[in-house]
């Protein structure tokens, strides 16, 4: 027998748990995550959240620096929306019984990248994001109202006479194929990382929501612009591990193999310029060093500061052999946040009555080309709460502004020039042809080899086979979408073309032919 409830939530990080807690007020929850509950991107975050709550702060300042670091792409309503809704969502978290870090008994601030003044909250030193994801699982967990199936993997989006009915998911409980059904389905599946062969993001960060959300109609946008993270802990034999941009907030400088502090050379922001300056900085250093890392150097930082402020950090090196209060971390840029998604207006709708996205798998339009730091756990919080209002008043007449459409077409190449399929090969080929720096021909080899792995790929009939098929899709609408635009623009830079053009001053959207 389908099951039936008001709200179908695929996903557990913050973004599902957020939603499922204001949904349960209203209707009965289901959330279906794909692992155990805390397997997500939320749990990894370590810099905080950005409000502007401070008192040299304003939602004016913070919605300045959130467009200057969206590179032309923004859209100023959504920007606005996010910075003036942020102190109410913080209070919400506040209730919620998330413990942010105080001092004198006021909620502690500190700085990060692009942000004029310091406006990032944090929790447990660096551990923000296990303790939101902590406290928000408690209480979802303690609501009657919400059922949480852990292990069970979404496969599909129901949809009937123009509008979401429910979702298909693989239970590895039971090793079942069910059907779930709702007139209301969030998407929470969070980013892309994994297509990468360096990231920082966790095995869950495939991409299935932009394939599954895809096949059932929404619409795609921006998928070009995917972050860098500047610093991620390169140690042989050990898991990449983030270094958090609040690191070189509080003073934290980068060097390169020879010991000289660089990145005043490439901007005059030093170590706190936009990520994807940092990042290009970083690999132009090591180009020129010839090494596969650079450091972050804190040594002249003291001891206390860097145990007390960055605990978990400090513990993860020093349990792999690296004193930081002493010594130098090496670090390289890392695959990290996408900007694009499922295209969403101001209240999380996608062009499918019924069907909202929330999260890193959405596209909000609050990062434009380039994520300002610390403003997706934000974002979740606000748009999730315009969601569940939305629900509330169920208008399911929401429209989406015109943008120019594109069809991803098949790309046909010599099948002797095509590498075996496999997660690990995926990934080399999306990190060597579709990674920090850019260019048509690799651009074009890529999707042409995703292509025909797209074609000849077995049905899935499993959550490994599933996630690939996911991979591939998600992977040729990024290369597409990276191919079509023909210029440079925040986190997308292209060799063949370095400059930014106003020609470009737009989104690109996929959507499948009908
Ligand atoms: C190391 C790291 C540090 C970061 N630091 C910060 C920071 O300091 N500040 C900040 O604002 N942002 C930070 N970010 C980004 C931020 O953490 C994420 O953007 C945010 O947590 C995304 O939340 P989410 O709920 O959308 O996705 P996630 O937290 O990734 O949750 C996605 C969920 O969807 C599930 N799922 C996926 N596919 C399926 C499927 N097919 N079926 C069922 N379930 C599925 C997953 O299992 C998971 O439970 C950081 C990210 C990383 C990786």
């Amino acid at each position: 027998m389908k099951k039936q409830y008001d709200f179908i939530i695929v996903g557990s990080g913050i973004a599902g748990l957020y939603n499922a807690l204001l949904a349960k007020d209203i209707g009965k929850v289901l959330i279906l995550t794909k692992g155990s509950i805390d397997e997500c991107n939320t749990k990894h975050a370590q810099g905080g959240i950005a409000a502007a709550i401070g008192s040299i702060d304003s939602p004016e300042l913070h919605y300045q620096d959130t467009i200057a670091a969206g590179a032309g792409l923004c859209d100023p309503e959504a920007v606005r929306i996010l910075v003036e809704e942020a102190a109410d969502r913080i209070e919400d978290l506040v209730t919620l019984g998330v413990p942010f870090d105080t001092v004198d008994g006021q909620i502690a601030l500190t700085k990060e990248a692009a942000h004029t003044v310091p406006r990032i909250l944090h929790a447990g030193g660096d551990a923000t994001g296990e303790k939101i994801e902590t406290t928000l699982t408690n209480a979802a967990r303690a609501s009657k109202h919400i059922t949480i199936m852990e292990n069970c993997l979404v496969t599909e989006i129901r949809v009937e006479e123009g509008r979401v009915a429910g979702v298909v998911a693989l239970d590895s409980n039971s090793s079942s194929v069910e059907e779930f059904r709702a007139p209301f389905v969030i998407l929470c599946t969070g980013g892309v990382g994994r297509l990468f062969r360096i990231t920082t993001n966790p095995e869950i960060a495939t991409g299935d929501g932009v394939a599954l959300a895809y096949r059932a109609g929404a619409e795609i946008v921006d998928m070009e612009f995917l972050q860098f993270h500047p610093t991620a802990l390169r140690l042989p034999g050990v898991p990449l591990f983030l270094i958090s941009e609040a690191v070189r907030g509080e003073g934290g400088v980068l060097r390169n193999e020879n010991g000289d502090r660089f990145m005043f050379n490439y901007s005059e922001m030093g170590e706190l310029a936009p990520r994807d300056i940092v990042a290009r900085g970083i690999v132009a250093e090591m180009r020129k060093t010839r090494t596969s890392n650079v450091y972050i150097d804190v040594t002249h930082l003291p001891r206390r500061v860097i145990s007390t402020r960055f605990p978990q950090i400090y513990h993860f090196c020093l349990e792999h052999g690296l004193d930081i209060t002493s010594s130098l971390i090496p670090v390289v840029p890392a695959a990290h946040y996408i900007m694009g998604g499922v295209k969403t207006n101001y209240w999380g709708e996608t062009n499918i009555a019924g069907l909202f996205a929330s999260g890193e798998v959405a596209c909000t339009g609050v990062h434009g080309a380039n994520r300002l730091a610390s403003n997706s756990l934000l974002e979740v919080l606000v748009f999730s709460k315009r969601i569940i209002e939305r629900a509330k008043a169920i208008n399911e007449q929401g429209t989406l502004a015109e943008s120019k459409a594109f069809l991803l077409q098949d790309r046909v190449t010599d099948s002797t020039s095509i590498p075996p399929l496999s997660v690990t090969a995926l990934q080399s080929l999306i990190w060597e042809n579709v990674g920090i720096v850019r260019k048509k021909d690799q651009l074009e080899a890529a999707s042409s080899i995703l292509s025909t792995w797209e074609r000849t790929h077995l049905l899935p009939m499993d959550r490994p086979s599933y996630e690939l098929d996911c991979m591939i899709l998600t992977g040729r609408l990024m290369v597409e979408a990276a191919l079509i635009r023909e210029e440079s623009r925040g986190a997308h830079y292209r060799t063949d073309f370095p400059e930014t053009s106003s020609d470009w001053q737009r989104h690109n959207v996929f959507r499948k032919s009908v």
